[in-house]
């Protein structure tokens, strides 16, 4: 994947391993060294990653830097808009393609990789090229006292953005900073997670194809810490960091920009909470709060991970929700009947089986779950955790305070709102929460109450993509979406003029 350049006649071991490239200036670039991409479904090494070191960043941010003031820095937002829906349109065409990347990668099922990451990638080009289309970037008169001046204001590119990405949501994580940062003007370069690199460099191909100029997207794979995420964040020409992933790096990336103090958008992660009142429509309660736990394998920013019930329905709940636990299919991407994944790595399911060993020296029951499955032969190497749900904790206890991202809930009974208000409230985090209730005057006065960038009312992960999105607390700083983005991915000047 990623063609080379400099094609090799020594083809054999490209025949037998697939290779992903950095993508620097519009070339695709071997790197000094390669670490594998492994597929989390067998445990199996499936590609071999370059990995760019320190000058190949160097090059990137330059190829990045001089795009931005060759032609791009040229085009209107018009220009830039018809070349965003050109890519969706390739992003549709080659669906089948990015579905396979996201699959080797993430060991989802097709099936979500097709109707979630691959369908919101392309909305995600589509939409931000319409919300930069209607805002423009153009001026607004404002009123001056006296009318002795004429006031506007111009928006500008930033110039070249940092777009630093995580595993769990590739390519829909990806174009969602991707879109606003180009629609603005900027030119990016990319940093995939070092777990899911195939998706950012195939869509090198349709950038190209769709013509977009060499050195606007350019992509870079490695790590983190020491590695070409350090060296990208720490570059003196990158101009703004927009980032989705952990608050741990959140925090790193922070101190890597403080020096130079360039802006920073924050995804982070979440200890989202539900609040299922007793006047809920119980069924289609549960069915979305299932979704809302177990959705990716647990591996999404917005999952639940803590669930509070009026204590009149806290056995059904509890009964419902195991119910719906045990009927998820994990199995392989393809088969038709799965319908979840394993986790990413072999590190993330270590990390997530700790947090389970936790749970139980905490106290907690385990009313489904606890264990690694026993799996088909051929899938048995890969990183399967059964869905798991505790009751007999407190938010004291440490796996209802840390974000785990897998398939995993605590349920705590309450007694009233003003107690499930302070117990969803009670986390350092603040990304999202839901409220379940066919009261939709309690769903208005809950969900205002929560100290979260998104409250949901009977329902879960249902998106305006021009709504803002963002987190409070440890889940993030600003808001993107919609003219929100285009907040973030431009400087603005003010014109005054006398008259
Ligand atoms: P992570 O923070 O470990 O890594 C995310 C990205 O940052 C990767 O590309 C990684 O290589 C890079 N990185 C790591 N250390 C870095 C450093 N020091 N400097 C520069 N880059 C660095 O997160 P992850 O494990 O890939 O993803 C899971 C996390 O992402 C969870 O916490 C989840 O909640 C969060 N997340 C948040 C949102 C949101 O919208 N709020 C969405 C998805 C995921």
């Amino acid at each position: 994947m990623g063609r080379a350049s400099d094609e090799s006649p020594d083809s054999r071991r490209e025949a037998m391993m697939l290779q992903i490239r950095n993508y620097v200036g519009g070339r695709f670039v071997d790197g000094a060294s390669t670490f594998p991409d492994v597929d989390p479904t067998t445990g199996t090494t499936v590609a071999e990653v370059h990995e760019a070191d320190a000058p190949l960043v160097d090059q990137a941010v330059l190829a990045a830097r001089a795009a931005h003031e060759g032609p791009w820095g040229r085009t209107t937002v018009a220009d830039r808009c018809r070349l965003l829906r050109r890519l969706a349109d390739l992003v549709d065409a080659r669906a089948e393609d990015l579905v396979r990347a996201e699959v080797i990668d993430t060991g989802k099922p097709a099936a979500t990789a097709r109707s979630l990451d691959v369908a919101r990638a392309a909305a995600n080009l589509r939409s931000f090229a319409d919300t930069a289309a209607a805002e423009g970037m153009e001026s607004y008169l404002l009123e001056h006292p006296g009318g002795q001046a004429l006031n506007y204001a111009l928006r500008k590119p930033l110039g070249v953005v940092a777009v630093i990405v995580p595993w769990n949501l590739p390519l829909l994580l990806l174009t969602w900073k991707l879109a606003p940062a180009l629609a603005c003007g900027n030119t990016v370069v990319v940093k995939p997670s070092d777990e899911t690199p195939a998706s950012a460099t195939l869509l090198a191909e349709l950038v190209e194809e769709a013509g977009f100029p060499a050195g606007v997207y350019n992509v870079v794979h490695g790590r983190g810490a020491g590695s070409a995420g350090e060296f990208l964040t720490g570059h003196p020409a990158v101009d703004g960091v927009t980032f989705t992933g952990s608050s741990a790096t959140g925090a790193a990336i922070m101190r890597a920009v403080a020096p130079r103090v360039r802006p920073v958008s924050f995804e982070l992660g979440g200890k989202n909470a539900a609040v299922v009142f007793a006047d809920a429509d119980l069924d289609a309660t549960l069915d979305g709060l299932a979704r809302s736990v177990f959705a990716n394998t647990g591996q999404v920013c917005l999952c639940t991970e803590r669930v509070y019930v009026e204590r009149g329905v806290f056995e059904d709940v509890c009964a419902g929700l195991v119910k719906r636990a045990e009927a998820l299919h994990l199995g392989a991407p393809d088969d038709e009947r799965t319908t979840t994944g394993p986790l990413i790595s072999a590190a993330h399911r270590a990390k997530v089986l700790r947090y389970l060993r936790l749970a139980e020296e905490s106290g907690a029951q385990v009313r489904t779950g606890g264990d690694v499955p026993d799996m088909p032969d051929a899938l048995s190497g890969g990183w399967w955790l059964r869905p798991t749900l505790w009751t007999g904790l407190t938010n004291a206890d440490r796996v209802m305070r840390d974000e785990v991202f897998g398939p995993v809930a605590g349920l705590i009974p309450f007694d009233d709102e003003d107690e499930a208000v302070h117990l969803a409230n009670d986390t350092e985090y603040g990304l999202a929460a839901a409220v379940w209730t066919s009261d939709l005057r309690r769903g208005h006065r809950v969900a205002q109450r929560m100290d979260v960038g998104i409250a949901w009312v009977n329902t879960w992960f249902l998106r305006e993509l021009r709504s803002p999105f963002g987190g409070t607390g440890l889940s993030g700083i600003g808001r993107e979406g919609g003219r929100h983005s285009l907040d973030f991915y431009t400087e603005t000047t003010n014109v005054c003029v006398a008259l």
